[in-house]
């Protein structure tokens, strides 16, 4: 068997261009331009490069894009202060704050600051409990992409066998809420699990969100099953550097009924669910209706 290569930059594209629609609407009928902030402290390069697509695309889709770059000695209060700024401008419909932060900071605690109408990451707290309850949250964006890449490729997910390989707060988490709302049978797996390679061959949906390149081999996936990688690891390979998933694609591809690449596959998804959170997040703001086919 090959499998189909479920092609995440196609698609991201296709909700881009949503978002596009929906921002015009926004502007022509309501007069409202949504505004994404992006807080950089530091300068780590790999974080200057998300922020630099983030930015590009947000301007691409007609939406204002604020850009905050602080240095990495930036103190806790300041980056409260300026949190706190942000959470009072009317024209800032979404605050993102790029992670991971300098080791001085505490991540929770910023977080916890963002207006949770504002927080289109969904980190925040009341976030996670609406979407932990079935309600109206604003869901994190890598999730919530592959959400879509899932049920654009398979329909309807009731019933089917999902492993989640990784429990971090920010995918694995997340991830497993949504597919237990989608009505799955959902395992998550972590460092500590036992025989791993037996949880994950009796997945119909396996998600990979380690960060371990290519750890999981074509041997561990059930024949026919979706897999979703979401592992972004820089590898050299043959003197050159390259970027690969958590999956073993070439082996996996033979037994797989379906596979995001890496790259092109859940990535471009996570930056085009963080701009279609940005305009549900603006209409939510001005009590419009959700805008259809941004959010779930
Ligand atoms: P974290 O490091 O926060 O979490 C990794 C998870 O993997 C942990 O739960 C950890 O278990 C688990 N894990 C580590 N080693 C093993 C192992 N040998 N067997 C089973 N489980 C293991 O990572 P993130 O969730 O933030 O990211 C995961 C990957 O996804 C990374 O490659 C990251 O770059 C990528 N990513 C991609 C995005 C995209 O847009 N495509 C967005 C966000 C992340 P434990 O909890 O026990 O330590």
């Amino acid at each position: 068997m090959t499998a189909h290569i479920i092609d995440g930059q196609a698609l991201a594209m296709q909700l881009r261009s949503r978002v596009a629609g929906h921002v015009a609407r926004l502007k022509e009928k309501h007069g409202l331009t949504p505004g994404l902030a992006v807080v950089l402290v530091g300068d780590d390069p790999a974080s200057e490069l998300y922020v630099r697509n983030k930015r590009r695309q947000t301007i691409e889709a007609g939406m204002t894009s604020v850009e905050h770059k602080l240095p990495t000695e930036t103190s806790q209060a300041d980056l409260l202060a300026l949190i706190e700024q942000l959470n009072c401008n009317p024209e800032i419909h979404g605050i993102l704050v790029q992670l991971p932060l300098p080791k001085h900071l505490n991540a929770n605690l910023v977080i916890d600051a963002i207006d949770p109408a504002k927080d289109v990451d969904g980190f925040h707290i009341s976030n996670v409990g609406l979407l932990g309850t079935g309600q109206d949250a604003m869901v994190p964006c890598t999730p919530l992409g592959c959400l879509m890449l899932l049920r654009g490729h398979l329909g309807d997910l009731a019933g089917l066998e999902a492993v989640i390989v990784g429990r971090s707060n920010i995918v694995g988490k997340p991830m497993a809420q949504l597919l237990l709302n989608e009505s799955c049978t959902v395992t998550i797996a972590h460092s500590r699990t036992r025989d791993l390679a037996t949880i994950c061959r009796r997945a119909d949906i396996l998600v990979a969100a380690v960060g371990r390149p290519e750890m999981i081999p074509g041997d561990w996936i059930k024949a026919g099953a979706t897999v979703i990688d979401v592992g972004i690891n820089r590898i050299v390979r043959g003197g050159k550097r390259q970027l690969a998933g958590d999956v073993d694609f070439s082996s996996a591809a033979g037994i797989a009924g379906a596979i995001t690449p890496v790259p092109g596959g859940v990535g471009p998804m996570t930056i085009a669910c963080l701009l279609a959170n940005t305009v549900t997040a603006c209409c939510r703001s001005h009590a419009l209706p959700p805008p259809d086919g941004l959010t779930l």
